[in-house]
């Protein structure tokens, strides 16, 4: 079933609650009808979203057609002893898909509990997090061609899954509309507890199971993160930096307290965004009614304005305190349009 919403708002469709106006709204539940509506408008400028966790909105007006999925249906399409293959349509909601999982016990994205946003969005960004990406259990997904609106599988292989990035963010992006993604699931899961802040969290228990990681990551992050639904925000603003060993060194020697992760990629390391935005001043700061969280400094937060650019502004003050004092040029997470 589709629906076509003209000069909508999108107040109530981006976590940062900016104002902005698009030409047009279109939903969708089956993927021809999708087809066909791309055919129709082909002169359009079209932009998939999901929950809008993950994006801001720069201007007060869209000049193009927001494309979103209402696309619900989770099957299993194969499945033996240890592995199922499940296939989750583009608007399913990330954590009731994480829930479904976990009170089946198949294991592979109970780390990702609680993470906003919908199965549509989640190789975008290859969302991570407490040690685990979501391209390690991703089999394929499923994409509109907008060059030729061809529906078309990728592999994960060919998705180009990295830190917070992957093809749909380079080569593909403002080509592709994900509509499902296949996932590989484990019968007998393998727990992924290295991360310290987990590792501590589960520390009273003596076994394990994959209710209690996902209960335990919930509780982490409902201590830490703003609920956008009460403190607008979009996640982390910018990507923790990837740096050279040489520089963490001089870092380090600087900053005894610095964290530095090593990476699969010896020459390179990562370190806290949120550190480096606190030593450069940028803790607890505000201008215009955009903020640095206060639990949270990689978290900006709108705290009463309705225009995006005022939090790009924000973002950029931040950037160039950064970059003063660190020379590290931090990178944005948020998606901006
Ligand atoms: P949107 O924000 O609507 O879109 C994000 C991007 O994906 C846009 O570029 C959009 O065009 C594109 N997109 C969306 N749907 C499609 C589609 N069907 N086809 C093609 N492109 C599409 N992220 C993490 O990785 N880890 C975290 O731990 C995490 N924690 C967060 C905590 C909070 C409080 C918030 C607000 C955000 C957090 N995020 C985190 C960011 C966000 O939740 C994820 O990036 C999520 O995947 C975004 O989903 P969405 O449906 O809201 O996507
Ligand atoms: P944190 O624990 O304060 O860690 C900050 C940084 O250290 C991140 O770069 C994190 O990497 C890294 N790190 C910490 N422990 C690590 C380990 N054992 N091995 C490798 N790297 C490690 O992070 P946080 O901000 O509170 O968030 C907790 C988790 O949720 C993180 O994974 C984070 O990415 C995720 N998160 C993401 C968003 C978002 O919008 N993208 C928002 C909130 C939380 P990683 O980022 O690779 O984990």
């Amino acid at each position: 079933m589709i629906n076509i919403l003209q000069n909508a708002n999108l107040l109530e469709y981006n976590t940062f609650r900016v104002n902005c106006n698009a030409k047009k709204i279109f939903t969708y539940t089956d993927t021809p009808e999708l087809i066909e509506f791309i055919k129709q408008n082909r002169s359009e400028k079209f932009l998939p979203i999901g929950d809008g966790s993950n994006i801001l909105f720069a201007n007060d007006y869209f000049d193009g057609i927001i494309v979103k999925s209402k696309a619900t249906k989770i099957e299993i399409i194969d499945e033996n002893e240890d592995f199922l293959t499940i296939r989750a349509e583009a608007g399913v909601n990330w954590d009731e898909f994480v829930k479904f999982a976990v009170e089946n016990n198949w294991g592979g994205i109970e780390n990702l509990s609680l993470i906003p946003g919908t199965i549509g969005a989640a190789p975008v960004q290859n969302i991570g997090a407490y040690g685990m990406e979501v391209a390690e259990s991703i089999k394929e997904v499923e994409w509109i061609n907008l060059e030729n609106e061809q529906e078309q599988i990728l592999d994960k292989e060919n998705c180009k899954f990295a830190y917070r990035n992957s093809i749909f963010k380079n080569e593909l992006k403002n080509k592709a509309i994900i509509t499902a993604v296949k996932f590989i699931l484990s019968k007998k899961p393998i727990f992924k507890i290295n991360y310290s802040e987990l590792k501590k969290e589960l520390e009273s228990y003596n076994l394990l199971n994959l209710q209690i990681i996902r209960n335990s990551i919930i509780k982490i992050r409902q201590n830490k993160l703003p609920d956008h639904n009460i403190i607008p925000n979009a996640g982390s603003f910018f990507k923790n930096p990837i740096i050279s060993i040489n520089k963490a060194n001089e870092l380090k020697h600087i900053y005894k307290d610095i964290a530095i992760y090593n990476l699969p990629d010896k020459e390179k390391v990562k370190i806290s965004a949120a550190y480096i935005i606190e030593k450069a001043g940028c803790k607890n700061i505000e201008t215009n009614g955009v903020a640095t969280y206060h639990k949270h400094s990689l978290i900006v937060i709108n705290k009463s304005t309705q225009k995006g650019l005022d939090i790009i502004n924000f973002a950029n003050e931040i950037k160039e305190k950064v970059k003063e004092k660190f020379e590290i040029e931090l990178e944005f997470e948020v998606n901006i349009y």
